[in-house]
């Protein structure tokens, strides 16, 4: 699963635009249906009145803008729903027209509200509102003949169809973008060989560290690792045996560093890895400890080994000249005969 702030920035993209949208067409489509009616007909409810439900209606309408947040979008719905079908039936009673006339209101507010609702339950209460809840008045306190009473009916029920495969569509289609949306940015994070994360991926959450340990004035140090005579390995084992070994020092290195620490395939056989808070002794010795768990690792019948360069930030304020010097330390270390952790000057 993603996690919850990724999951509703996700979902807050998808239908943020759509709820709001129709909390709008709900305010101006409730006006201009009481004004409109109120133009042409004649009605026992004053305007004022019929006008009022449109308050809520608007203040559903800012807090749509003001609240952004998905997992209110349900009751943002429901309410607008219960005011709409409140307006309506006061917009139908004591008029002659009796049901018919709101016919097309109660066809079209399940219908146009079926794209926001995510979970079951709250597509149910929105069907019962505006099917039973809001006509139900009309029906029991309007003269409505057996004619009216199954137009009513049939068109109730082809709406609450209609909204049922619209809304099941929509929500099956929101699920499977974030699921693809989810493998996407896992297949772009993590390396899929060895686990740790890609180089982009370790850039960007390396520039984001390097920013708190200057901002936090603490000590932050790099390590540049690459395995020795991996060509040889490849050549004499083969490829497949190659790449266990480099899935091999992968889980290695997620195993041996902390929660805080991070550690990428910055090329093919090379990784560097950032450890926030630790100083030149304490970065030399956690490279120790990988060098010598790398070589417990018994990879095609024979040690496998690795040479790391360490360079703990002085006052850069960029990566590159960090990582550059871990890596000149690195050729110090293969030039002084590999398997060995070097210091950068
Ligand atoms: P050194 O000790 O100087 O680092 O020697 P080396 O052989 O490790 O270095 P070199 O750069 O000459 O060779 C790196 C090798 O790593 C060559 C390349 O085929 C191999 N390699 C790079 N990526 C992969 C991979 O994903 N899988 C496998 N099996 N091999 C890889
Ligand atoms: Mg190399
Ligand atoms: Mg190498």
């Amino acid at each position: 699963m993603p996690a919850p702030s990724t999951f509703e920035q996700a979902l807050e993209r998808r239908l943020g635009p759509v709820v709001r949208a129709l909390l709008w067409t709900a305010f101006g489509g409730y006006l201009s249906f009481t004004l409109g009616g109120a133009l042409t007909r004649h009605s026992g409810v004053p305007l004022w009145l019929r006008l009022a439900p449109g308050l809520p209606l608007l203040l559903l309408v800012v807090l749509g803008h003001v609240h952004r947040a998905p997992r209110h979008y349900g009751a943002l719905g429901l309410a607008a729903v219960a005011w709409l079908e409140f307006g309506i039936f006061l917009n139908g009673y004591a008029r002659p027209e009796g049901l018919l006339w709101m016919l097309p209101a109660y066809v079209v507010v399940p219908i146009a509200a079926s794209p926001i609702w995510l979970k079951r339950s709250h597509f149910i209460a929105a069907a019962v509102i505006s099917a039973l809840l809001g006509p139900l008045a009309l029906l029991l306190l309007e003269p409505s003949g057996r004619w009216q009473q199954f137009q009513y009916l049939n068109y109730m029920v082809i709406a609450l169809v209609v909204a049922a495969v619209l809304n099941g569509y929509q929500v099956r289609l929101i699920g499977q973008h974030l699921q693809l949306e989810q493998q996407l940015r896992l297949r772009a994070d993590v390396d899929e060989l060895t686990g740790v994360a890609t180089r982009s991926r370790f850039l960007e959450a390396a520039a984001q560290l390097l920013g708190a340990a200057i901002d936090g004035a603490t000590p932050l140090s790099v390590l540049y690792v690459d395995a020795d005579h991996f060509k040889q390995l490849n050549d004499s084992h083969g490829h497949a045996a190659g790449d266990a070994a480099l899935a091999g020092m992968g889980r290695i290195l997620r195993e041996n560093l902390r929660g805080d620490d991070l550690v990428g395939r910055i090329g093919g056989e090379e990784f560097a890895v950032l450890l926030p808070g630790l100083d030149a002794a304490a970065a030399r010795a956690a490279a120790e400890r990988l060098r010598c768990a790398v070589m417990q690792m018994r990879s095609a019948g024979r040690a496998l080994s690795i040479s790391i360069g360490v360079a703990v930030r002085n006052d850069e304020t960029s990566l590159e000249p960090l990582l550059a010097r871990a890596d000149q330390a690195l050729s110090a270390a293969k030039r002084g005969g590999r398997n060995r952790v070097e210091m950068a000057g």
